[in-house]
């Protein structure tokens, strides 16, 4: 192995040594407390663990998932303490969102005019809105039916529903209490932007109105008969900022290791451990169910592309790491982006076009989290639901997960919306609130999953997907 200690790693070593040297030394001279043994033990392994990825000859993506272990190691041993070295993980994921409107809008405009007409645009465009919606339902029926049969709201014992009631019920109430509830109509007329400043300018942005506006564009200018120059000009400009963002990323990524190796540690640390224990049903059925629709996403390529099995997926697990220690399908939009294009070979104007798409529409992990979550409240509260209501919450779980924004906690928020639709108390969302984090790593686990396999069974059908040949079928 060729390890090179470069300049950065020599300076960085002194600076630890030299603030190591502080951190025992002030306590000796009353400048400090003395660091407890948690703490101690932080001190050295996160920064020894840093080099030590710093210095590994691997590639990035082998960084990614070493700092993924090495980040689980940490928040064991370490525990909420760890919570120092969360300002490396937010600046990582802010320096994400900084380039998403930008990315966002200049892929889908330049992939939506690079489809040329508007015949090609609606059959790719139906293909994945159908492909997204069908595999939603699905996602969300699989979290019925798994919730109806095991049941894990029912038999939870009355003293820790209120434990997790007085854990969590401030925070849920808190959270609940900032959701608009619009009808659907509401959620269909609020997709055509008043304002696209207003809508982007929002926290988070809203995904669905920059979408349908940068749709728009795109189409119109393929629709302005003549004018090849201006057209040129405009989409020579987009193309231009599509590659400073993801110049911008490219630089940016260099630090994914580390920030997946703090969010993860950051995750575990705070875990609650005796909640899985509480919730162990209820979490398990949700985590099983996210794995078999995982799990279908690998025969579906394989059957519908010319990928082979362990090509596609040792394609795609970089952008999972991003997926499952960022919580968040925006934020690993950039290494999809790259993953799918340099890795799986999708043509970059379907990603161009249909990546961003996917973000902002296709959640069919978070709809099956809404509907097992739906259901186990309803039974911890023992109300009834009947077909009727299970059907409501298909279609509801899908809706509110289409309309979820692709960040941390999304469809946690929109649970609210789907118990409104069913009459069940909306307080109910404190008992899943616990568990939420290791969910929704895993939810957005299976979304991006659900986008890599899209946007590749998509572009095998364009005949657009050019897979290097270890990834071919045999
Ligand atoms: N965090 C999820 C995602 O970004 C959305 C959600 O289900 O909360 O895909």
């Amino acid at each position: 192995m060729n390890i090179q200690i470069t300049r950065f790693w020599k300076i960085y070593l002194i600076c630890y040594a030299v603030l190591m040297v502080i951190l025992f030394l002030a306590p000796a001279l009353d400048l400090l407390e003395p660091l407890n043994k948690n703490q101690i033990i932080m001190m050295i392994f996160v920064p020894v663990s840093f080099f030590v990825m710093g210095i590994l000859p691997f590639k990035l993506p082998t960084k990614i998932l070493v700092g993924l272990i090495l980040g689980t190691v940490a928040g064991f041993i370490v525990g909420p303490d760890i919570v120092i070295f969360t300002p490396i993980g937010s600046i990582f994921l802010r320096l994400i969102f900084m380039v998403i409107v930008p990315l966002v809008f200049s892929s889908l405009f330049v992939g939506t005019q690079s489809l040329g007409d508007i015949r090609t645009m609606g059959r790719i465009g139906f293909r994945t809105v159908a492909f997204y919606g069908l595999y939603t339902i699905v996602g969300a029926a699989i979290g019925l039916m798994l919730a109806n049969g095991f049941t894990p709201g029912e038999g939870l014992p009355e003293d820790a529903q209120q434990q997790l009631m007085a854990n969590y019920g401030d925070t849920a109430q808190d959270k609940a209490s900032k959701v608009v509830k619009p009808s659907f109509l509401e959620t269909l007329v609020n997709i055509v932007p008043k304002n696209i400043f207003t809508g982007i300018s929002s926290d988070p942005p809203n995904m669905l109105q920059l979408v349908f506006f940068a749709i728009c564009m795109g189409v119109a200018i393929t629709l302005i008969p003549g004018m090849e120059e201006k057209k040129k000009l405009v989409v020579n400009f987009f193309e231009g900022i599509f590659e400073i963002m993801l110049k911008i990323i490219n630089v940016v990524i260099e630090i994914a290791p580390y920030a997946v190796f703090v969010l993860i540690a950051d995750a575990v640390g705070q875990f609650g451990f005796d909640l899985l224990f509480l919730l162990a049903k209820y979490t398990g059925i949700t985590l099983g169910g996210l794995f078999i629709l995982w799990v279908t996403y690998i025969p579906l390529s394989y059957f519908c592309t010319n990928l082979n099995i362990f090509g596609f997926i040792r394609g795609v697990w970089p952008v999972m790491t991003i997926a499952f220690s960022t919580s968040s399908s925006a934020a690993s939009l950039p290494v999809m982006m790259e993953t799918c294009t340099k890795r799986l070979g999708v043509s970059q104007r379907i990603a161009n076009f249909m990546l961003p798409l996917s973000i902002t529409i296709n959640m069919n992990g978070s709809a099956l989290y809404q509907a097992t979550s739906a259901v186990f409240i309803a039974q911890v509260y023992g109300i009834p639901l009947t077909l009727v209501d299970q059907i409501v919450i298909v279609l509801i779980a899908t809706l509110s997960a289409i309309g979820a924004p692709g960040v941390p906690g999304a469809s946690f928020m929109m649970l609210v919306v789907v118990l409104t639709q069913i009459g069940i108390p909306i307080e109910g969302v404190a008992l899943v609130l616990g568990v939420e984090r290791i969910l929704d790593m895993s939810r957005t686990t299976v979304n991006i999953m659900g986008d890599s396999t899209a946007a590749a069974i998509i572009a095998h059908w364009e005949g657009e997907l050019d897979p290097p040949p270890e990834l071919l079928k045999k």
